[in-house]
């Protein structure tokens, strides 16, 4: 670590350099070591999705921390002192992310607003830790000595300019990497329709607070930065403006790109200059003239989201999509050694109620390797609501579902690990994802993501390969459902009937070989059920359990081994289509008022 030099008092250093350009230097590093908070925050806002109001807070832990702990606090050697400040942003950071976890959109931006007020308050509270109005002034060292190394380090606005500059480079290239590997594909997803990515196997709370960690990490980073740049830190320096300047900025770039918070930076540090011109001719202070003019950057940025965008989509072009679809037909179909008619899930006795009314009432279900078993009953029966329990999204009241004579825990992530993976009625598109992006959402390599996204930023060897299996998984499950001929497009210009298809196609993906399908036809032309038809016996035959919600009788005589129906909350029948068909009860409670 390093030990601390000859050491220069803040006013004294900027006096002494306050030549044209050292002051130029101290605000280039000032805005490079907030663009680094920029970058950091953009990973919540713009790539999960996450809208933190508060990274002042960690901006302040970071820079704070430092002046405490540092020489002329407690007296750790600089370096000591910064690690352990990050450490404590990161930590914050990590349990907002798990105390938030179940806020959602203002709910959650609101909270974390509230923690940088909150930190705010505190330092204005208690002078004796933030140095009260005129903040904490801390001799920089201006030079700092590796014993380790041997070497000696000279703290210039200079060096922190290239060392800012760095930082925020590995910064942007991990982003960026992250962006177009796995982790990004998750990201796209949790962000868009965080429910829909827990169904595709993404483990959402991990991802959620894995991000806001490095979020964290990143403000009290840039806080360490400024604070030695400037041998100073006041409570005013990191007031709840700051994080909505920062907010703003990112915004300002629209969202998921990586020059988003450059340039929202940039218009910030280009807005300084005005703000003081501002404030001298209005006789405003500083601060409130910088207040007034975020806000309004807020207003205009809000108004004008819309056309920025697209303006920025009509300049810039569209990145293409990455093709998915190269792997040669012939590898396609991936073989799935089962042996047909063996069980592989197992329900009894499931029981599930919303306030009053049963849903599920005692009911027992069995799926076999390679056949379709479909699911039918009057709207209101239960049939989603079993599915739902069968893929962990909800918990039954009584009852169990056992995988291959196993019991699973009731979880949407682990039933999806365990390869059950279910459809839901409703239609979810997720805009601007491509049909092949969306499908290799839910194909993901080996048994530990976290890892997967590691390896994937590193480019191991292994990753190599994984993506490789990736590209194998989606190509075959697009094939699977007849879908090689879009997966390049935009999902929203696929019929009601691909899209239909698309959602069986990101499950599949998922190598699940149990499926439960909601009404995958509903709102398809005959040719579409058709196509349907042919999709599910190519499931079936390479050993999928496919359980088939569906209205239709004559499709699902067409296409199903096994027919259950459903009443009330009850089994009604089960069994070969044709008997169930022409079972007396069957007929009374359901069939008679459809088919006649
Ligand atoms: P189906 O899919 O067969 O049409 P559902 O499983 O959706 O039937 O619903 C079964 C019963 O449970 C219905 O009476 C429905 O009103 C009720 N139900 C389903 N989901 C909910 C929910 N989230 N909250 C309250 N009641 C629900
Ligand atoms: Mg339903």
């Amino acid at each position: 670590p390093a030990r601390l030099g000859p050491t220069q008092v803040a006013g004294e250093r900027q006096a002494g350099q306050a030549g044209a350009v050292g002051v130029s230097l101290v605000e280039v590093a000032q805005a490079l070591w907030l663009l680094l908070a920029a970058l950091g925050l953009a990973l919540s806002v713009s790539y999960a999705g996450l809208p933190v109001l508060g990274q002042g807070c960690f901006i302040a832990i970071g820079g704070v921390g430092t002046a405490l702990l540092g020489p002329g606090g407690a007296g750790l050697p600089l370096g000591v002192a910064a690690l352990l400040a990050v450490l404590t942003a990161a930590g914050l950071g990590h349990l907002v992310a798990r105390g938030a976890a179940r806020l959602e959109g203002a709910f959650f931006a609101l909270a974390t607003w509230a923690l940088a007020w909150l930190m705010y308050r505190v330092l204005q509270a208690f002078p004796g830790i933030s140095g009260g109005e005129q903040g904490l002034i801390r001799p920089t060292p201006a030079r700092l000595i590796s014993p380790v190394l041997g070497t000696t380090w000279v703290l210039t606005p200079l060096t922190h300019v290239v060392l800012a500059a760095l930082v925020c480079a590995v910064t942007l290239i991990v982003v960026v990497r992250l962006d177009r590997g796995p982790g990004g594909l998750d990201l796209a997803a949790l962000r868009t329709d965080p429910a829909l990515a827990t169904s595709l196997g993404v483990p959402v709370a991990v991802r959620r607070r894995a991000v806001l960690t490095a979020t964290a990490a990143l403000g009290g980073l840039s806080g360490c930065g400024s604070t030695v740049l400037l041998g100073l830190i006041a409570p005013a320096d990191v007031s709840p403006l700051l994080s909505l300047q920062l907010f703003v900025a990112v915004l300002l770039g629209g969202t998921a790109r990586w020059w988003g918070p450059v340039a929202g930076v940039t218009v910030l540090t280009a807005l300084q200059p005005i703000a003081d011109t501002l404030s001298s001719a209005a006789g405003l202070a500083p601060e409130r003239a910088r207040g007034v003019l975020t806000a309004a950057l807020l207003v205009a940025v809000l108004a004008l989201r819309g056309p920025m965008r697209a303006l920025l989509t009509s300049v810039g072009g569209r990145r293409a999509a990455p093709p998915a679809t190269e792997v040669a037909a012939s590898l396609v179909g991936c073989a799935r050694y089962v042996v047909r008619d063996q069980i592989v899930l197992e329900a009894v006795g499931l029981r599930a109620r919303f306030g009053a009314v049963l849903a599920l009432d005692g009911v027992d279900l069995v799926l076999r390797a390679g056949q379709v078993h479909a699911l039918i009953g009057p709207n209101g029966s239960g049939k989603s609501t079993l599915l739902r329990v069968l893929a962990g999204d909800l918990q039954p009241a009584a009852g169990q579902v056992r995988r291959s004579g196993v019991c699973v825990a009731a979880t949407e992530l682990t039933r999806v690990r365990a390869g059950i993976a279910r459809t839901p009625q409703r239609t979810v598109t997720l805009v601007r994802l491509s049909a092949a992006r969306q499908v290799a959402i839910g194909a993901r390599g080996g048994a530990n993501p976290a890892n997967a996204v590691l390896r994937s930023l590193l480019l191991t060897p292994s990753a190599r390969r994984e993506q490789q299996r990736h590209r194998l998984l989606v190509a075959s499950a697009l094939h699977c459902c007849g879908l090689t001929g879009v997966a390049d497009l935009d999902p929203a210009r696929l019929t009601v009937g691909d899209q239909r298809l698309l959602q069986i196609a990101r499950v599949v993906a998922t190598g699940a070989d149990i499926l439960l399908l909601d009404e995958p036809a509903a709102g398809m032309t005959a040719q579409e059920r058709t196509k349907l038809i042919g999709v599910l016996r190519a499931l079936a035959a390479q050993g999928v359990a496919v359980l088939l919600v569906e209205h239709d009788v004559r499709l699902v005589v067409a296409v199903a081994d096994v027919m259950t129906v459903l009443d009330a909350g009850q089994l009604l029948a089960s069994g070969a289509p044709a008997v169930v068909r022409a079972d007396p009860a069957v007929r009374r409670a359901y069939l008679g008022e459809v088919s006649a």
